[in-house]
Parts: structure tokens; C-alpha cells; sequence
């Protein structure tokens, strides 16, 4: 039973639970408060501290734990209150209490510090890791060990009565111990047992630095090719063609290893601090040699259950992906699998390492990089803008990298949250064809025209120009509808724009609309005013997504100037051209 507990606290979160059953929550700095319910209050007055794992009220006196809050609310026993937990997060309690009994926990034990003690008699691996700054502290906070050979291995188990069925279990079948051996040992834990391994080779002619040896420092793809053991031909110790083997291999799926359920680093993890999210086990190391926190995913994405443990342990994600492109790639997936989590509870951040560079590196070469990273994280708004908004080769791609942004908000399960990021998103873009605009303008007065000058590789900026190319043929009529659709949409606009709309020669196709409009502003607006004249399909037409598509600013809830100026801008382009 204190397994059941053990494991429960380990994963949950008081807060978390408590927030299941409270809506009445105050922050305040670290503390959560919350209205009592155990006793009526309105003002929260019961302190729940997820460090100590408890809650306190100061007004009943109640207090306990996650497990107890529970009990005590659904009124059922211990028992119950554990297995509900658990059905939340996803803890297998039954596995877990046989796991307590499980003698694999003693194999796995023994193994470890079997490779432990090897590597402080392997002069090779200890150059190794000296030359990857890893020093005797880290060694021994990680565990890292040393696997010998397949032979050493095998004997060694059997003078510990450890079988072939036991190995097996563990995950070390004879062909994936063979890819193992001559390895450095990266033991995986779960909260606190040790669950797989991680393994790293280290050619055999390695002799400290100097040697040509490429480390992963200078080569992040290379560092990418770690993959399951299971698919890893064993290879001799002094095999010729040592290039294929893969850097890094971990522990194939067992009943106790689940690549989608364990972290790299859970075992050194700080609670309730920020913790970066990277890619490899040294990344992991050297992070916290500097006093960062980290974890990695080994070698998969970015899973739902590793979101869901992350919310226990912290409040802050920081993305750490490698800096190339690969990494950039991965940061774009976990950020859209975060799209199903947000819930306000855990914020995301992604830092971006200079140009390829991995945390490893990173915090090798600065001492201060962990508060570098924390000072200069970019915040998930800007972070998701900058990775899904980045076709601009023409304007259809950029506009359709937008509509797909717009549907991955729809995953935001939360609908206020989902209707304030959607905003943001829209804001920034509005704001960028906002620019675009103003820029254009300039631009056409120095130069005197739109197609004089050179028009070198579309970028930001042109935006506007190359929507213009696009449609070319029938851009009067398109800047005609748009200042009427304007018009529909934000009526406001007229009273400051009326002079400029009489004036505008609108084309044989528009004229209808233009004397319509102004009928339609002296009349008072009627609703059915356009149908009663027949003209439903060319309002239509003017509204259509065609048209709005390039005025951003029509998503806007309210009138605004910049709606004024818009018009105007539309209208002395369309000036321009009549000239
Ligand atoms: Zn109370």
C-alpha cells in the first residue's frame, strides 16, 4: 500500500486533484488557495502546497493529502480513493504493487551497480566522458556506468543467479545484449527504479581527445540515429565498419519501459521549477551540470502521457530542441501536440539555441546558460507564429499556413482559452499586413510605381505587391469590392470616407452597389435592404473569402481607425492605378 501511495504522489499533483473538485481557487505567489469543501466559505481560506503535497484549512482545521482530499469528498475508502486517482493519471496501481514484489527490481538493481563499478576500471570511457566535460559528480548523480562485453555480462549474471527468463524480462534478450556491450550505461529510471538503459558507444581505438572522434556536439544529426536496441545488428568489438553503428541505443519496450510514458532524467528532475524538455541524455546532464533541470523523451515524440506527467512536476515547460533544422521540426510537433493541453495550468516556452548548436553544447560553453534560457525563452505565442507561419514564397501559402494555425486552435479544448489565442494570432497577423501595407506605400513613393525597381525574392514585406501579381487581371475590381465589402462590414467607416466614396469612378459591374451603399447609410441600414433590390448576389460577391481574405482586419469584433486607414490606403491605390 505505501507503494500505491508512493506512486501516486510521485506522478500527482495535489493541486491537480484538488482542482478536479475546486473552481474557487486564488494564487497567490506560490500558494494555492481555495474555498474549503469540507466546511462553508466563500473566501478561499484552505492552503494547498504541492511541495509538501498536502492541503490545510484554516478554517475547519481539515487537512491531508491528495489521496485523503478525496476519501474525504466522495466519501469512500483509501482504497477507492488511490485506484480513482490513478484512473486519472493513468497509473497502473496493480503493476506497480507487483512491481514492489517483482524480483526484476533487484536484477535491475544489481546490473546497474555492476556497470557502475566497471567503468571506474575503464580508463577509455573515462576519457570519454572527460572529454564531454562530464565530471565525477555527474557520473555518480546519473549512475553512468560501463557494459563489457556480451561474455563478461552473461557471466556475471550467472554468479548472481540471474536467467536467461530474468533477462529476458528486463529486456536484455541475448541479441540486444550483444548491441549493448562495450557501451557506456545511461540506467533510466522511473521515479526512483531503475526501469531500462541507455547506451553509448565509444569506438575502441577512442584515446581522449584529439583522436578525430566526432562527439555529438559537433554533429547534432548524428545524435538523432540513437534508436531501440531491438533493431541493432550485434556487432564485434573490433569491427571494421563501426560507422554504422547507431551512437546511442535504449532498452526496447518491456512491461516496465515505455518509450511514451518515461523521461531521461526523471530520477535528477527538481520539482515545481522549470524544467527544459530536450533531445539526449547528455543534453540532460549537461543542463544540470549547470544547474538546469531537464528531461528528454528517448528517442520518440512528444506524447500525450509525457504532457500529462509533466503537469506534476512543474509549471513551465521549456522546449529545448536542438538548433537545426531537425529540431525546429520537433519543436513544431510537441507544439501542436501542446495545443491539446492547454488548459492554463502548464505554460510553454521554446528557447532557441544558435545555429547548430544542442543544450549540450550550449551549457558547455556558458556558464550561465541556464538563466540565459530562462531570461530569454520566447513564449508560445511568438514560438508557434514563427514555426507554423513560414511559407511566404507567395501569398496563397502564407494565407493557407494561417488557416491551418486557425484549425490547429480548434484543438485548445478550453473554449475561452481557445477564443484568446485565436485572437492573439489573428492580431499579429492583421498587424503584419498592417505593416505590409504602410511598407508598400513607402515604397511606391520612392520608387514611383510597384513595378519599377528590382523585385528580387518575395519576402515579408511584399507581401502585398505579390498578392498584387497574383491578380493582376481583375485587381480594380478587386480593390472596388473591397472598399464596398468594407463598408458592409464596419458601416462606420462612411461617415469618415464619405467624400473619397463619392469620388471613386467604380467600374459599370459596381456602380449599382455605390449609389446602393449610400441609400442603403441615408435608409438606416435596413437588414433586407439588398435583398429587396435584387442585388444579394453581389453583395455576396463583395463579401465573399476571395475579397476578405486580403482585408485581415475584417475578423475585428469592433470598428477601429486602422479601418479608416485601410480604406484609404485601398482607395488611393486604386487612384494610383487609374492615373
Ligand atoms: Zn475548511
Amino acid at each position: 500500500m505505501q507503494s500505491w501511495v508512493d506512486e501516486i504522489k510521485g506522478k500527482v499533483r495535489i493541486s491537480e486533484v484538488i482542482r478536479r473538485y475546486v473552481s474557487n481557487i486564488k494564487i497567490s505567489g506560490d500558494r494555492m488557495y481555495i474555498a474549503c469543501p469540507f466546511h462553508n466559505e466563500k473566501t478561499p481560506s484552505c492552503v494547498v502546497s504541492d511541495e509538501r503535497g498536502t492541503f490545510h484549512c484554516f478554517g475547519c482545521g481539515e487537512s491531508g493529502d491528495s489521496i485523503s482530499f478525496v476519501q474525504k469528498i466522495e466519501k469512500i475508502d483509501f482504497k477507492e480513493s488511490c485506484k480513482k486517482i490513478a484512473s486519472w493519471y493513468g497509473i497502473n496501481l496493480v503493476s506497480n504493487k507487483f512491481e514492489k514484489k517483482d524480483k526484476n527490481v533487484d536484477v535491475f538493481h544489481k546490473i546497474n551497480n555492476w556497470f557502475k563499478e566497471n567503468l571506474h576500471n575503464n580508463l577509455q570511457a573515462y576519457k570519454y566522458l572527460k572529454s564531454r566535460n562530464v565530471d565525477l559528480d555527474l557520473i555518480k548523480n546519473f549512475e553512468l556506468g560501463w557494459i563489457p562485453s556480451f561474455k563478461e555480462v552473461k557471466s556475471f549474471c550467472k554468479s548472481e543467479n540471474i536467467g536467461d527468463f530474468e533477462l529476458n524480462e528486463i529486456g536484455f534478450k541475448e541479441g540486444i545484449l550483444k548491441a549493448f556491450q562495450n557501451r557506456i550505461s545511461f540506467p533510466i529510471f522511473s521515479s526512483k527504479n531503475v526501469i531500462g538503459f541507455g547506451a553509448r558507444y565509444i569506438p575502441s581505438h577512442y584515446e581522449g581527445s584529439g583522436s578525430g572522434f566526432d562527439n555529438s556536439s559537433t554533429n547534432l544529426e548524428k545524435k538523432r540515429s540513437f534508436i531501440g536496441a531491438e533493431n541493432v545488428k550485434s556487432f564485434s568489438k573490433n569491427d571494421a565498419n563501426a560507422f554504422v553503428r547507431p551512437k546511442y541505443i535504449n532498452s526496447p519496450e518491456t512491461k516496465y519501459f515505455k518509450k511514451s510514458k518515461n523521461f531521461y532524467g526523471l530520477n535528477q528532475i527538481k520539482k515545481f521549477q522549470p524544467i527544459a524538455l530536450v533531445e539526449g541524455y547528455m543534453d540532460v546532464i549537461t543542463m544540470s551540470k549547470r544547474s538546469g533541470n531537464a528531461l528528454a523523451c528517448l528517442g520518440t515524440s512528444v506524447s500525450d502521457d509525457h504532457i500529462n506527467m509533466l503537469k506534476n512536476f512543474t509549471n513551465e515547460v521549456i522546449i529545448c530542441m536542438d538548433g537545426d533544422e531537425a529540431g525546429n521540426k520537433a519543436t513544431k510537433r510537441i507544439l501542436e501536440k501542446v495545443m491539446c493541453h492547454i488548459d492554463g495550468r502548464l505554460r510553454f516556452y521554446v528557447f532557441r539555441f544558435p545555429e547548430n548548436e544542442d543544450p549540450d553544447s550550449f551549457m558547455n560553453s556558458n556558464e550561465n546558460g541556464w538563466k540565459k534560457i530562462l531570461e530569454s525563452k520566447e513564449d508560445f505565442i511568438s514560438s508557434v507564429w514563427r514555426l507554423f507561419m513560414i511559407k511566404r514564397d507567395s501569398p496563397e501559402e502564407y494565407y493557407n499556413d494561417f488557416k491551418m494555425l486557425m484549425n490547429l486552435v480548434k484543438k485548445i479544448p478550453d473554449q475561452e482559452l481557445r477564443k484568446i489565442y485565436a485572437s492573439k494570432w489573428k492580431n499579429i497577423w492583421s498587424k503584419e499586413m498592417y505593416e505590409n501595407n504602410s511598407r508598400q506605400e513607402s515604397y511606391k513613393n520612392s520608387y514611383g510605381g510597384y513595378n519599377s525597381g528590382k523585385r528580387s525574392k518575395y519576402d515579408k514585406s511584399e507581401f502585398s505587391s505579390g498578392l498584387k501579381n497574383k491578380t493582376a487581371p481583375n485587381l480594380g475590381l478587386v480593390y472596388e469590392k473591397a472598399l464596398i465589402s468594407i463598408v458592409l462590414r464596419f458601416p462606420e467607416v462612411f461617415d469618415h470616407i464619405e467624400e473619397e466614396f463619392l469620388d471613386v469612378a467604380f467600374s459599370n459591374e459596381m456602380k449599382i452597389m455605390k449609389e446602393s451603399i449610400i441609400d442603403w447609410i441615408r435608409g438606416g441600414k435596413d437588414v433586407d435592404f439588398f435583398t429587396k433590390k435584387g442585388l444579394d448576389s453581389v453583395v455576396d460577391d463583395c463579401v465573399s473569402d476571395k475579397i476578405t481574405q486580403i482585408l485581415p482586419f475584417m475578423n475585428y469584433k469592433q470598428f477601429d481607425e486602422k479601418i479608416i486607414e485601410s480604406w484609404r490606403f485601398i482607395y488611393k491605390q486604386m487612384k494610383a492605378r487609374n492615373k
